[in-house]
């Protein structure tokens, strides 16, 4: 039986972690959230981002305007929260309404306040190997490998997924030259051919293609370390709404030797590597430079 790698633990540790931070040094992190627009899984994972916020220290303030604002009035807040000296870390939340561009909203925030680590200047520093803000999701998978010391280096790692906020940033970040890096990586996506023969040569499968218990027993061979970064909702005969992963967890978890659970898994590690984020902006952009170990931002 497989052993199951609970985020809630991993999490917790980086929230202490965190907190004890902000204490030791006396810090005043400040998160502003960007909301356009009435979208309930938003706004509950905002909430979500406040209260986790006020527990360890971080005030997270979000600031909401309805669906008929313009890009150029949105582009407006950006710029006076870059020069707000008091904020450390700015998010925008999607979904954006249609006619905001995402691209221009992106380019906008100043990459040291990029707590998703989408601008272009973080994403050619993580591909660089420099320091910068790394997505979270991403991010939080290297938290679990690192949590749970899971060998990377020369493993035959399979990413289910090429988006852009999981899949290209994770096949990257598996290359590193550290600790989760190292790895040998292949990326499949809806055009990979023979993908069962693929996902079978994993000694870590990694999947993020949002499509409820895709991968099969058959797809996997016997001791796959399984990271299952989907959360798709499906309906439940005797639950009803209920979330799973990409992975059919139930089916494989025999063959696996460690699974992550959905939910309680990745997701959860998500919302404390983005806090965290918050917390090493605050660091650089707060404290004299000795205070920050050269890479400060990369662990
Ligand atoms: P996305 O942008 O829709 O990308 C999905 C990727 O999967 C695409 O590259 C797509 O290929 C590929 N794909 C789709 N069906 C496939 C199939 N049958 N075989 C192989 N590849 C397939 O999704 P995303 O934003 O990366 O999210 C992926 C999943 O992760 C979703 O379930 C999402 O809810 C979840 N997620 C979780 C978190 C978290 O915090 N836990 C955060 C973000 C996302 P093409 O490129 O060819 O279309």
């Amino acid at each position: 039986m497989a052993q199951i790698l609970s985020g809630k633990v991993v999490a917790k540790a980086i929230f202490a972690n965190i907190k004890k931070e902000i204490e030791e040094h006396q810090l005043k992190p400040k998160l502003v959230i960007i909301i356009i627009g009435h979208d309930p899984a938003a706004e509950f994972y905002v909430q979500n981002l406040e209260k986790k916020g006020s527990k360890i220290g971080i005030s997270v303030q979000t600031r909401k305007f309805t669906a008929d604002i313009s890009e150029a009035d949105i582009l407006k807040e950006i710029s006076l929260l870059n020069d707000d000296k008091s904020i450390h870390g700015i998010m925008i939340q999607k979904p954006l309404p249609s006619h905001v561009a995402e691209s221009k909203i992106v380019l906008a925030i100043d990459p040291a306040k990029d707590m998703d680590g989408f601008h272009p200047v973080n994403i050619g520093n993580m591909i660089l190997d420099q320091a910068g803000f790394i997505p979270s999701t991403p991010a939080a998978v290297l938290e679990m490998l690192r949590f749970y010391n899971i060998e990377t280096a020369g493993r035959k790692v399979v990413i289910l997924g090429r988006s852009n906020i999981v899949g290209k940033p994770l096949a990257n970040l598996l290359l590193r030259k550290d600790q989760t890096g190292n790895a040998t990586v292949t990326v499949c996506h809806s055009r990979t051919k023979n993908l069962a023969e693929i996902t079978n040569q994993a000694d870590i499968l990694i999947a993020a293609i949002g499509r409820a218990n895709y991968v099969q027993p058959e797809m996997i061979k016997q001791n796959v370390v399984v990271i299952d970064v989907g959360v798709n909702q499906i309906v439940d005969l005797e639950k009803g709404q209920k979330y799973v992963g990409d992975v059919d967890f139930e089916k494989c978890s025999e063959k696996c030797s460690m699974i992550t659970p959905v939910p309680g898994g990745v997701g959860t590690v998500t919302t404390a590597v983005l806090l965290n984020n918050v917390l090493k902006s605050t660091k650089k952009l707060t404290v004299q430079d000795n205070f920050i170990d050269e890479k400060w931002l990369k662990k």
